[in-house]
């Protein structure tokens, strides 16, 4: 039989595809792309034999690579693993090869130079200023000995950051407590006790064994009656990596010093404008300005807030001043006196289907597609849905799968993966997979108000990818900047807690009541509850990264861990113990070689993005399809064509503002 991973056809072969096709059909797509990547030469450089024959050489690998991933996300067994993981370095390494290989750089030189490059259209004028760019920031101009040095550099990272999260894995694992006595669990929900009873008969314990995995951790610093434990658990999971068996402190400072030493190198002024250049923020500064002034603003809210806990704290017979494992502890409470808002009755208006359906409905009236199910294409499990989206003049513009449920052979989580980045007119394919409680008995599949929202999220994405006109694959769907992606998939979310969207799809599954005004209004309180906190947090996180990244100088500013103490107390409601070392563990900057390294502010500028833009429908319309064919003709159909504060501007006419975002947390003064 023929391998379907070398066949270019439609629909995607996904029942036919087995762990033998993996090897040989990768192993051929990589030696073809090999060659037509050495064929490319600086002699009569045009579009084509440049560009147009880059985008061209990795074209079939890819999909087939598309394929081959998804179907080990999701319907894998250990002799169709074991042929992904044979192949995976040998793709991986071919990808980070692109931008080393002399001829290409020379010959996108080449064509640069010509007239044909001065006429582009501008998007593959956009196509090639950042193909350059990134060839440079690769290395692509440097001298032999300098691009030696960077491969160094670049080696040295990948040793340091993998030591780094292995001492984080470890230190974790390595503490246990063993508690005896029940009564010291007191206040923790018994679903927690019993994982902790059940983690001690697991290693032959009587008793009940606390760890230092996240549920646990959460469990005790928001219920534990017994301060004494709170704070054991909080030393203990805020020093893991920052003790002699477990030493990060030194592999934070070296990591830190190679990324300076390699942004200098490559011509930057610091590492954070290395990783900048290419998102929205453009550089570590403006990172920085919009994390400063997003602080000022919250930070009158951040400080009601910490008043009113403590005078709440000193009420209830607590502290006089609150320790930082005070603080989960008496907002809970706090928490549990302001709002009565139940999980499990609102969840009782969402029944997975029409949720999806919902989903869909609120797409259709505000993008003007249509979506309909398809029962003709193969997909890898019998549970798998399959759907087509159709454009207003009923051409496909995409095919989609969607699967639910969880299964031993899939992985946890929700995501969206775009199978086929498609220059049109041929259609996208994009998959959308979660995880919900799948239907018992008779009773539905029933979801969690944030599993809703993960949906809508996903389903964004999905948006994202299937709109996308670009007529270049490379700057199609959601190749987009990182502090750029989530705005599509962001504002999707602002859906489903709006009334007029929510009567589309939520009624109880009994009665087919919609939500009563009371729970929806409790939903809201709920939402912002203590919000000025838990925004000071995140606010906090991408402070430090920013200064790690473009202040942080070791022989000014002395210890890494006292350092890194000192940034974060400003966005504490606490003073931090002096053996506070969560920057020893703090995995989104330091577990790989740039991970959320200079990017965790993405996370706020993504939310400021969104709240801004959806205050466009608040203002016209939540379902106004004037308003949702603007933003699918400016943003979601463009890809990364233009540059994304283009984007935003032309669809807001103005650049981003925080103060949507403030007023839907209830932050704004
Ligand atoms: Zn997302």
């Amino acid at each position: 039989m023929e391998n379907p991973l070398l066949s270019f056809s439609r629909p995607l072969p996904f029942s036919s595809v087995r762990a033998e096709h993996v090897v040989p059909a990768i192993r051929a797509h990589l030696a073809e792309a090999e060659a037509k990547l050495g064929a490319i030469s600086d002699r009569d450089a045009t579009y084509a034999s440049t560009l147009g024959a880059l985008e061209a050489a990795t074209e079939r690998l890819e999909q087939a690579w598309e394929i081959v991933e998804h179907l080990e996300a999701v319907a894998t067994y250990p002799e169709y693993r074991a042929a992904y993981n044979t192949v995976l370095p040998e793709v991986t390494a071919f990808w980070s090869s692109i931008p080393l290989r002399e001829n290409v750089y020379r010959a996108l030189v080449a064509f640069s130079e010509r007239d044909e490059a001065r006429t582009l259209d501008a998007t593959r004028k956009r196509l090639l200023d950042k193909t350059l760019a990134d060839f440079r920031r690769h290395g692509a101009t440097l001298d032999p000995a300098g691009k030696e040095r960077l491969a160094a550099l670049d080696r040295e990272l990948g040793v340091l950051t993998t030591r780094f999260t292995q001492n984080v894995l470890d230190a974790t694992n390595a503490f246990e407590l063993v508690l005896e006595d029940r009564s010291r669990l007191s206040g923790l929900p018994d679903a927690d006790i019993e994982v902790a009873r059940a983690s001690a008969a697991a290693k032959g314990y009587s008793g009940y064994r606390l760890t230092l995995q996240a549920p646990v951790v959460t469990a005790v610093l928001t219920h534990a009656d017994d301060r004494g434990l709170r704070e054991t658990i909080y030393r203990a999971y805020n020093t893991r990596g920052a003790s002699s068996a477990h030493d990060n402190a030194p592999i934070v400072a070296r990591i830190l010093e190679l990324r300076r030493e390699k942004a200098a190198l490559l011509g930057f002024a610091n590492f954070a404008d290395l990783v900048t250049e290419d998102r929205m923020a453009k550089t570590g500064a403006a990172a920085r300005r919009f994390v400063d002034d997003l602080t000022e603003k919250t930070r009158a809210a951040f400080e009601r807030e910490n008043r009113e806990l403590a005078e709440f704290a000193r009420e209830r017979g607590g502290p006089s001043v609150l320790e930082p494992w005070d603080v989960g502890y008496f907002a809970e409470k706090l928490r549990r006196d302001r709002l009565s808002f139940d999980e499990e009755e609102l969840r009782q208006y969402f029944e997975a289907d029409r949720v999806l359906e919902g989903a869909f409905r609120v797409a259709e009236r505000l993008f003007g597609v249509r979506i309909a199910a398809a029962d003709d294409l193969p997909a890898w499990e019998t549970q798998v849905r399959t759907y087509r989206m159709m454009d207003e003049g009923g051409r496909e513009i995409g095919t989609f799968y969607v699967d639910p449920f969880p299964r031993e052979n899939k992985r946890g989580g929700a995501w969206m993966h775009g199978l086929v980045a498609a220059v049109p007119p041929s259609p996208h394919i994009a998959v959308f997979c979660a995880n919900a409680s799948p239907p018992v008995g008779d009773r539905p599949s029933l979801l969690l108000f944030r599993d809703v929202e993960t949906l809508f999220h996903e389903f964004g994405h999905l948006l994202h990818h299937c709109l996308s006109r670009v007529g270049v694959r490379s700057l199609a769907c959601t190749r987009v900047a990182h502090d750029f992606v989530e705005l599509p998939s962001q504002i999707l979310e602002n859906w489903c807690v709006e009334r007029e969207a929510l009567d589309m799809f939520a009624r109880h599954y009994k009665t087919g009541e919609p939500i009563p005004d009371a729970l929806l209004e409790r939903l809201r309180a709920a939402r912002t509850f203590r919000a000025g906190n838990a925004q000071m947090r995140q606010l906090g996180f991408a402070a430090l990264d920013l200064a790690l990244h473009i202040d942080y100088s070791p022989e000014r500013d002395g210890d890494i861990l006292t350092y890194s103490r000192r940034v974060l107390e400003k966005y504490s409601p606490t003073r931090l113990p002096d053996d506070h070392a969560m920057i020893a563990s703090f995995l989104h900057l330091f577990g790989s070689p740039v991970g959320y390294a200079a990017g965790y502010y993405a996370y706020k500028w993504a939310e400021v993005l969104d709240a801004d833009a959806f205050g466009r429908f608040r203002a016209e319309g939540v379902l106004n399809p004037a308003v949702g064919s603007e933003f699918r003709d400016k943003v979601l159909a463009l890809g990364d064509s233009r540059d994304p504060m283009e984007l935003f501007v032309s669809f807001m006419g103005r650049e981003p503002r925080p103060e949507a975002l403030l007023e839907r947390q209830g932050l704004a003064a």
